[in-house]
């Protein structure tokens, strides 16, 4: 490498602390329950990130991790297999670089997505079948002698487990003044499986008895594979929650760091943002639904065992690109979903206490 790429690296680096230097913490949110249950419920809010999601974080780290492994230089061309979240996020950073980016997304993804994409100037590269998503991401990289960010592979690596402000860190420094200030569960999805990863590790690391909850959607192979530790275990059927739930297990889950997995129904899922919007006004994507089902679950857990302390969840994207799915009674209708009996049992639950 010549010096003037390292002069090059070493500017990508310092737009990308800029960027977290300019931006405030998420919030951590109280979710109101019933004071005299003795427990607290946050929602560490990252759809506030500049980019909308919790991706944010995985696509700095990601983009970091290249540039410190000499991977990633002023011509490397960025590629990643993502029709989501995370390759919105790659985008932006790929553009503050001044980077080509380009990512693999399965024919069918919708307009808004690829729009999304398009707008922070990442190129979408449409494949037919989504199972060569990942072997097209390498082939384009291999090609264009580019990076492949690989989120699936790289997500449990790239984020520092020790701290340097990562989710887990800044969760536990915000809770200092609280009544609980070292959380029984906290409860998050697995898409990735990175999340998971970084808070497992952290609180082992920190050695606090806070105990970690995956919560699954239907589909997903990680419940099956959790409990019986056959990480080869597929479902080869998608997720309808989108960030969370693979139909494979992904190299960045790290089952031996989760202490539950509770899966949990889509419609409970969607029947929990529409009640987080109704109680809060927060307008959350389905992954923080079911992280909020998994939480009243372990709360309900608590309450029957005479357990007082505080769970800790998140708010994992905006609203705003699930209207015209989530948030529309007739899209839900359509996927055969039944909302009712999960808001029933919620509603129930936020005035008993009693999770039937
Ligand atoms: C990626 C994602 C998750 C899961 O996070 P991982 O760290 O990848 O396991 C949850 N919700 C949304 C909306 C996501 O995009």
């Amino acid at each position: 490498m010549t010096v003037d790429r390292c002069a090059w690296v070493r500017d990508a680096i310092r737009l990308l602390e800029a960027d977290a230097n300019r931006n405030a913490d998420t919030h951590l949110h109280v979710f109101p329950l019933p004071a005299e249950w003795g427990i607290d419920l946050y929602l560490k809010d990252e759809s506030v990130h500049p980019t909308g999601s919790l991706k944010h974080r995985l696509a700095r780290s990601l983009i970091l991790y290249g540039l410190v492994n000499g991977r990633i230089d002023e011509a490397t061309t960025l590629v990643e297999a993502s029709s989501g979240s995370t390759a919105v996020s790659e985008a932006y950073f790929a553009r503050m670089l001044g980077l080509d980016f380009v990512t693999v997304i399965p024919r069918g993804t919708s307009r808004e997505k690829i729009e999304l994409i398009q707008f922070y100037g990442g190129r979408c590269h449409v494949v037919d079948d989504p199972a060569t998503m990942y072997d097209e991401a390498q082939r384009l990289a291999d090609e264009a002698g580019g990076h492949y960010l690989d989120q699936f592979t790289f997500a449990e690596r790239a984020t520092d487990w020790r701290g340097n402000n990562n989710i887990a860190e800044s969760v536990f420094e915000q809770l200092a003044a609280e009544r609980h200030p070292v959380p029984s569960w906290i409860v998050v999805g697995a898409g990735t499986g990175g999340t998971s990863a970084t808070f497992g590790r952290y609180v082992r690391y920190r050695r606090h008895p806070t105990r970690i909850a995956v919560v699954d959607p239907e589909n997903s192979a990680y419940t099956a594979a959790w409990r019986t530790g056959r990480l080869d275990h597929t479902t080869g059927v998608p997720s309808r929650i989108e960030g969370i739930g693979r139909p494979r297990v992904e190299p960045s889950f790290v089952p031996g760091v989760i202490d539950e997995v509770l899966p949990i129904p889509d419609a409970a899922s969607l029947a929990a943002i529409r009640l987080l919007k109704d109680r809060t006004l927060h307008w959350a994507g389905g992954s923080t639904g079911t992280n909020l089902v998994g939480a009243f679950r372990l709360i309900a857990r608590m309450i029957r065992a005479g357990e007082h302390g505080s769970v800790v969840t998140l708010i994992c994207d905006g609203g705003a690109r699930y209207a015209r799915t989530y948030y529309d009674d007739a899209w839900v209708a359509e996927q055969g979903f039944d909302l009712a009996p999960h808001r029933e049992r919620m509603e129930r639950f936020l005035s008993t206490g009693e999770w039937s």
